[in-house]
């Protein structure tokens, strides 16, 4: 019950541990071997169980240093839930350089946020509005994306958002490993989780 025995690195174990994070929860031990491997994952899991380091760490795993392109990108339904994520990242990544987070949603100012994008941000994390704003803008290429996870896909649906991730997904290559994680399974998230993963391992705690 450790994080070393799931796949993940020494260096990033240290980090953890002094971050007071030592022992994975369950959701995290059954996630993060199987995005180790390469698995798209489907997991039912809410709020409060881990479910941000089940995917932010094997995605740190298993991303190339120095890249100058967009490795990953985290959709999620709000504001807050774009700067948490954001901040997590932006925690483990504290050690390593040219590794820039980028947190998007409404709100912000267009000019400055293409200005971080142009620095190369090697990670994402946003809002489906905001980011789709940028894509048709011309500002954001998702060509080169490995990891795409979409958090919070319920509240997605609930606030009518869905549509707008799916137009992202499609701004990803199909090569991209992909993460969906929602508290509850309605129909069309379901719908939509089948219709871009390759096979997804199916996960429920
Ligand atoms: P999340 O479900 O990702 O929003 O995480 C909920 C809270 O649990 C956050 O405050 C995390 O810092 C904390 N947390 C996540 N994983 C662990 C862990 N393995 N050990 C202790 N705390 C954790």
């Amino acid at each position: 019950n450790i994080f070393r025995s799931l796949g993940i690195s020494e260096e990033m174990d240290k980090t953890l541990s002094k971050m007071g994070i030592v022992k994975p929860t369950p959701i995290q031990r059954e996630v993060i071997p199987e995005v180790m491997k390469g698995r798209d994952v489907m997991a039912k899991a809410q709020t409060g169980s881990g479910k941000t380091y089940a995917f932010a760490l094997p995605i740190l795993e298993k991303s190339k240093k120095g890249g100058s392109h967009i490795q990953g990108i985290i959709v999620t339904p709000t504001r807050e839930l774009t700067i948490q994520v954001a901040d997590v990242l932006k925690q483990l990544t504290k050690k390593q350089k040219n590794t820039d987070i980028l947190a998007m949603y409404g709100g912000q100012s267009h000019e400055q946020e293409l200005e971080e994008l142009q620095k190369n941000p090697a990670y994402l994390v946003g809002t489906p509005g905001r980011v789709l704003d940028q894509i048709k803008r011309g500002n954001l290429d998702l060509s080169h994306v490995r990891f795409f996870v979409l958090d919070e896909a319920d509240q997605m649906l609930q606030i009518g958002f869905l549509n707008k991730v799916e137009e992202i997904i499609k701004s990803t290559p199909r090569s991209r490993q992909m993460m969906l994680f929602s508290a509850t399974m309605p129909a069309p998230v379901k719908k939509l989780a089948l219709k871009y993963m390759k096979e997804p391992k199916t996960i429920e705690i």
